[in-house]
């Protein structure tokens, strides 16, 4: 749905002569890196964007990331971008994510879009949460009044999920947890909106979950078994009113999101411009 959006959206600045381009940053060749950037250019390319693929060796130092990035802010074909989290050992993501020109933050995670996300204004949002906010509307799950509890505190998704189901509008009363609170099963047994963003296979099972809540799973682990979720799901299927699957659930929302902020900086362009 959101993906056919943006493709109208692509296509309606087409018309006026205009391109929209994602570029991603990749540094090394982690698998499951080179997994999720390759569905970005996919899901870019459905949609009727340019895509372009900086590819770095592992062995690229933090200026030389740093540089490509500028070349990316500086090149007028690129709408957004995103650099592929986390980076290698002894790169630092933050500093390379703080390189990118804020106007074109596809992920929504430079300071000035958090920044803008704490002030309640107009902005990128950061593309994990704001994919999870688009389940949330699309299934019509009510936030206004209702106690979410969010597990993890990561700047990527647990911290901005908190504050996206806190603002006015939304009107969730939100709980931040993280490694440190104590009795997390009886904390989130009070939640009608359980986000789970840990990185533990099937760390939540049925003692965490209140009958009927929504249950939305971001972790993403490999094992043996396959990819599975921070959520153990065949024991919390039946006692949930709702719950996302892994994969299939939040993930392709990310890119939908990652989209979104992308088509919504090639409009800012177009209507700088005039056009
Ligand atoms: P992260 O930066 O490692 O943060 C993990 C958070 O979980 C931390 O805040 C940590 O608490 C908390 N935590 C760890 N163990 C805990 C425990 N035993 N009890 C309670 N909290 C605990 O991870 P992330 O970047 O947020 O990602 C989380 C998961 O989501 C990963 O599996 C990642 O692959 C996945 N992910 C998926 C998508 C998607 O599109 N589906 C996007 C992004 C991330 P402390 O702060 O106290 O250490």
């Amino acid at each position: 749905m959101v993906r056919g959006e943006v493709k109208e959206r692509v296509a309606a600045l087409a018309a006026k002569g205009r391109t929209v381009g994602l570029a991603t940053v990749l540094v090394g060749e982690d698998a499951a890196s080179q997994v999720y950037v390759r569905g970005k250019h996919r899901a870019a390319t459905e949609a009727g964007m340019l895509s372009f693929d900086k590819n770095l060796p592992v062995s690229s130092t933090q200026q030389e990331v740093e540089d490509t990035i500028r070349q990316l802010n500086e090149d007028p074909a690129v709408d957004g971008m995103i650099v592929q989290l986390p980076l290698p050992d002894g790169l630092d993501g933050n500093q390379a994510v703080e390189t990118i020109a804020p106007a074109k933050d596809a992920d929504g995670l430079h300071p000035d879009s958090l920044g803008r996300l704490v002030l309640d204004r107009p902005g990128p949002r950061p593309a994990t949460p704001a994919g999870i906010m688009r389940i949330l509307q699309h299934y019509d799950i009510e936030t206004s009044g209702k106690l979410a509890v969010v597990i993890g505190r990561s700047f990527l998704v647990g911290r901005p999920m908190s504050l996206l189901l806190s603002v006015k509008g939304v009107d969730a009363t939100v709980v931040q947890t993280h490694s440190r609170t104590p009795d997390l099963p009886a904390v989130c047994r009070e939640a009608d909106i359980l986000i789970v963003a840990i990185g533990r296979a099937h760390f939540v099972g049925a003692e965490h979950v209140k009958p009927g809540a929504t249950v939305i799973d971001v972790g993403i682990n490999r094992t043996d078994a396959g990819l599975v979720g921070d959520v153990d799901y065949d024991a919390v299927v039946d006692i949930a009113g709702a719950i996302t699957p892994v994969p299939g659930g939040v993930g392709p929302m990310t890119i939908a999101s990652l989209l979104d902020n992308t088509v919504g900086a090639a409009e800012r362009t177009a209507a700088a411009a005039g056009d």
